[in-house]
């Protein structure tokens, strides 16, 4: 059998190793497939200490140039793409189609980076609209906010990460990263990429740890000004208890709900909710795990839904045509199945799926679900969808409003009314009208409300939660 390449952490422009390391294995095969050193507490703290020297100097660096060795970056990631795919399916586990997808947005990601560069500004005051500014001169600028501990999940080791070090690198902050400890070597890669487009030493650091000791050094340390969290809720609120007073941008989790009005157009909804289900698996965070379906076209739909399902190709991400591959680890495919067996024995019925091998749960739709089951309430992170028939309109939204979460929301529908209906309604991040929740573009404002987070990612509101804002006054 082939070794397994030992691989190095990305300290302050070297590449190191430590005593202890951990194995990252394929999700699929469980073959071994790479070998990380575990940052120790001295490798974090010389990594911080780098981020915090080389800050001053990439705060100053001129906007073209941090645009130009963005714009390297991407066209680094175009070029090597296959390459970059092949690492996030072994990894992740994620099919073939959707880990070359994700390297496509993550080339995206770091050229909206690039430009907004050149666009960190901030706008002048009309300081006489107060008797006391009269003869005054105001003006706002916008400043980088310092070191940046990025901590980021296993689902999207690739583009969630480019959503905190694109924007990062484009404010002129310096970056401390910490990926998932299933996921590291995306990272790692993406690490030689930006040390090639010629980021600075110092400027851009990845550590690997377990999130108990390395992302917890991460949270406290009072030289890093800023984190930028991607995960679940539970870690999330953890970590903003220990933030003190840093500034902090949470990207959570959600059991996202999609409502099918009977004037939808069947034959593009059907087949968008089974991408929008079982994508990556279910592991995206606005995945649809609740779909909401007018009684009078719920046979129908139900039909087309589980025939289309059928259609999936399920097993070995690397294989081309492969649609749903395994779930990170098999405890969360177990947990997975434990909740479909619980929904089934309060009264729900699977139509298709519901089985599983090792780490690879079948795709699985369950009828007859109700509110207060586990696979509605809580966030399944699985590839698993449930359906509700209702009979009003303003029901369905009252249902998917009803959750302690908050992302995004999918509403299929042609009346006006309707539609700003639910976008009023719905306290979530964002609405999506005629798609499922799971629409998203990587320079659009997203972030959840409740329980889905704090603040907004997405280029350019990702740049503005990475600055601060400095007030001048002049008295001519
Ligand atoms: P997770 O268990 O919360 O882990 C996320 C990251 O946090 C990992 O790097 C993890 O390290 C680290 N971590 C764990 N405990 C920590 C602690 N006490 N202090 C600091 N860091 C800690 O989440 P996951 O299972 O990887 O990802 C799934 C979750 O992410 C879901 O809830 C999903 O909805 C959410 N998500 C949200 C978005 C969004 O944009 N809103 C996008 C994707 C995913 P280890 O790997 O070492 O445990």
């Amino acid at each position: 059998m082939a070794t397994a390449k030992a691989h190095r952490l990305y300290v302050g422009g070297q590449w190191v190793g430590d005593k202890a390391t951990l194995d990252v294995i394929d999700k699929y095969t469980g073959e071994t497939i790479g070998v990380v050193p575990v940052a120790s507490r001295e490798t974090v703290d010389r990594a911080i200490a780098a981020a915090h020297a080389a800050f001053p100097g990439w705060a100053r660096t001129p906007a073209h140039r941090r645009f130009r060795i963005l714009e390297k970056a991407s066209q680094l990631l175009a070029t090597h793409q296959d390459e970059i795919a092949a690492i996030i399916c072994r990894e992740a586990g994620k099919a073939w189609k959707y880990s070359v997808g994700e390297v496509a947005r993550a080339v995206e990601t770091f050229q909206f980076s690039a430009e907004e560069a050149k666009r960190v500004h901030g706008e002048t005051v009309p300081m006489d609209a107060s008797t006391a500014g009269e003869g005054r001169v105001g003006f706002y600028l916008r400043c980088p906010v310092g070191v940046v501990s990025a901590i980021t999940p296993f689902n999207f080791p690739l583009n969630l990460v480019a959503h905190k070090v694109g924007p990062a690198l484009a404010a002129g902050c310096a970056i401390v990263l910490k990926p998932a400890s299933t996921t590291p070597l995306t990272a790692i890669r993406l690490a030689e990429i930006l040390e090639e487009a010629g980021v600075p030493a110092g400027v851009f650091n990845v550590v690997v740890g377990s999130g108990g000791t390395v992302g917890e050094w991460l949270t406290t340390d009072p030289r890093v000004s800023k984190i930028s969290f991607t995960g679940s809720p539970p870690v999330g609120e953890s970590i903003v208890r220990k933030a003190g007073l840093k500034k902090v941008t949470m990207e959570l989790g959600n059991n996202s709900g999609t409502i099918i009005e009977p004037d939808a157009d069947l034959g593009a909804a059907v087949p968008r909710c089974v991408v929008s289900a079982f994508a990556n698996s279910g592991q995206v965070c606005i995945s649809l795990q609740r779909l909401y379906v007018h009684r009078s076209i719920a046979a129908e739909f139900t039909k087309r839904l589980v025939a289309a399902t059928a259609k999936l190709k399920v097993g070995n991400p690397l294989d081309k045509d492969c649609d749903v591959g395994p779930m990170i680890d098999e405890a969360e495919a177990k947990r997975a199945e434990s909740w479909i067996k619980e929904a089934v024995a309060e009264g729900a019925t699977v139509l298709i799926g519901g089985k599983r091998e090792g780490r690879v749960l079948q795709p699985t739709v369950l009828a007859n679900a109700r509110p207060e089951m586990k696979v509605m309430c809580q966030e399944a992170f699985a590839p698993l969808v449930s359906l509700y028939e209702y009979d009003t309109f303003e029901d369905a939204v009252r249902m998917v409003e009803e959750s302690p979460y908050g992302l995004q929301a999918g509403i299929y529908t042609n009346d006006l009314r309707k539609a700003f209906h639910a976008i009023e309604r719905i306290n979530v991040g964002g609405v999506m009208i005629n798609d499922t929740s799971i629409f998203r573009v990587d320079h659009m404002p997203y972030g959840g409300n409740k329980l889905s987070g704090l603040g907004r990612e997405g280029v350019r509101f990702a740049v503005e939660e990475m600055t601060t804002i400095k007030m001048v006054m002049i008295k001519p």
